[in-house]
């Protein structure tokens, strides 16, 4: 009999020891978490709708479950130093309580009579007496640190700064404010998770970092400082921390996602960048690639998890490769800010990933992509009047 022992019990590690569950019904699954069952970071995540129907065709039941949690929102507004413009169409947006999300795998859990051991911090993986070791532990694996040669994994900084604060004004829509201030660069990601709350995601470059003098603050004076910043998104509401503070975010990747009978899923095999509203999606698709190639030759582990990696690693590498682009975008997004106009940074932004061509979005966004027209050609006639004046003279 199988004996499986899931490190994490995030959404990558709940939902691997739910899937587990229904394809093994006679293996022994545990999931290990450090914290206690209703601890947290952050507030809200996304999930886009494209992940929802992968999450069904793995786990109808959670994936309704999820669906019924979340709370949906469609357009977005797009603002550049108090200049908005209202992006209408594309995918719908589902956003939901972390909190939320993570209580409603751990009910079925112990539906399916899962056990999870909280507060239970594993510091050493081969402790465990398993015959699969699940790490599901998040950016800071012990897995991937205890096997870091072996994983061929690396890590290295972005140098923009954020924190994932929560916020009492509910956005009626999800909002994007980029704004130069005395400071420099800030700007803020929010969105509705639930019917009186939303996530505001503060962010700001490395110069408005230390030039806000923000790098030498504590978590309290950081808080105050981002409510001024903010104050006109905010609307008198204030911020609310849950463990939220300033951070510069990691870029992770593993050349090898299994070293013996250890495997990787997640944010433990590969760090996520906000700014897709993906790292969820990617994390639990993981953990279905993983059951999938685990099913397929139960009676071969070392197989299945080579499958793993050579059939889902193709899947992953558009999402990261999209996620890459995105906080390359994001790393160079002051001078963007200092020379575009609002449609024209709305629209680089839009392109950012080179998922989006002009024809998807003439397609999804006919309106949002009417003014841009209406602007360039505009932009493009102030540009030949001069010198059809001068042809004249
Ligand atoms: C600012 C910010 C905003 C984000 N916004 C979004 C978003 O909008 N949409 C989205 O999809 N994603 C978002 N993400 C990313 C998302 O939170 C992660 O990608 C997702 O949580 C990954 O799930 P996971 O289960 O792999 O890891 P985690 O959620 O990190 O879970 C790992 C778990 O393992 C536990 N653990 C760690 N070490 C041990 C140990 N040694 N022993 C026992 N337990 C341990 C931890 O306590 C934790 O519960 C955001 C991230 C950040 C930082």
């Amino acid at each position: 009999m199988k004996k499986i022992a899931v490190i994490g019990g995030g959404p990558s590690g709940l939902f691997f020891a739910l899937l587990a569950r229904r394809r093994f019904p006679g293996a022994a699954i545990e999931v290990f978490e450090q914290n206690p069952q209703a601890a947290t970071f952050g507030f809200g995540i996304v999930l886009a709708e494209g992940g929802l129907g992968r999450f069904r065709d793995a786990d109808a039941e959670t994936a309704d479950a999820i669906m019924a949690a979340s709370h949906i929102t469609r357009d977005r507004i797009f603002s550049h130093n108090g200049d908005s413009i209202l992006i209408e169409g594309g995918a719908f947006g589902g956003a939901i309580a972390r909190i939320k999300l993570l209580n409603t795998l751990q009910a079925l859990c112990r539906a399916r009579g899962i056990p999870v051991h909280y507060e239970y911090r594993i510091e050493n993986p081969d402790q465990l007496d398993a015959s699969l070791i699940v790490g599901a532990d998040g950016v800071n694996s012990v897995v991937r640190r205890a096997y870091e040669g072996q994983f061929a994994s690396s890590t290295w900084y972005l140098t923009n700064r954020m924190a994932w604060y929560g916020t009492t004004r509910h956005f009626p829509s999800p909002i994007l404010s980029f704004k130069t201030t005395p400071h420099g660069h800030f700007w803020a990601a929010a969105y509705p998770h639930s019917p009186s709350m939303s996530t505001f995601v503060a962010e700001c470059d490395a110069d408005a970092w230390t030039r806000s003098g923000l790098n030498r603050m504590s978590a309290e004076q950081r808080l105050a400082f981002s409510q001024d910043i903010f104050a006109a998104e905010l609307s008198g509401h204030p911020l609310l921390s849950n463990r939220s503070d300033w951070i510069s975010l990691p870029v992770i990747r593993c050349k090898h996602w299994s070293v013996g009978h250890r495997v990787l899923i997640g944010d433990a095999l590969h760090s996520p960048h906000p700014s897709i509203g993906s790292g969820t999606r990617i994390a639990m698709e993981d953990a279905i690639a993983l059951i999938d190639a685990l099913a397929a030759t139960p009676e071969n582990q070392p197989q299945a998890l080579a499958e793993y990696q050579r059939r889902h690693a193709p899947e992953t590498a558009k999402l990261v490769d999209a996620m890459e682009k995105s906080y390359e975008w994001y790393e160079q997004v002051g001078e963007k800010m200092d020379s575009m106009d609002t449609i024209t940074l709305a629209f680089d932004f839009m392109t950012r990933t080179g998922r989006l061509s002009p024809q998807r979005l003439h397609r999804e966004y006919p309106k949002f992509m009417d003014k841009y027209a209406t602007q360039w050609n505009a932009w493009q006639k102030s540009r030949a009047q001069p010198q059809s004046a001068l042809a004249g003279a």
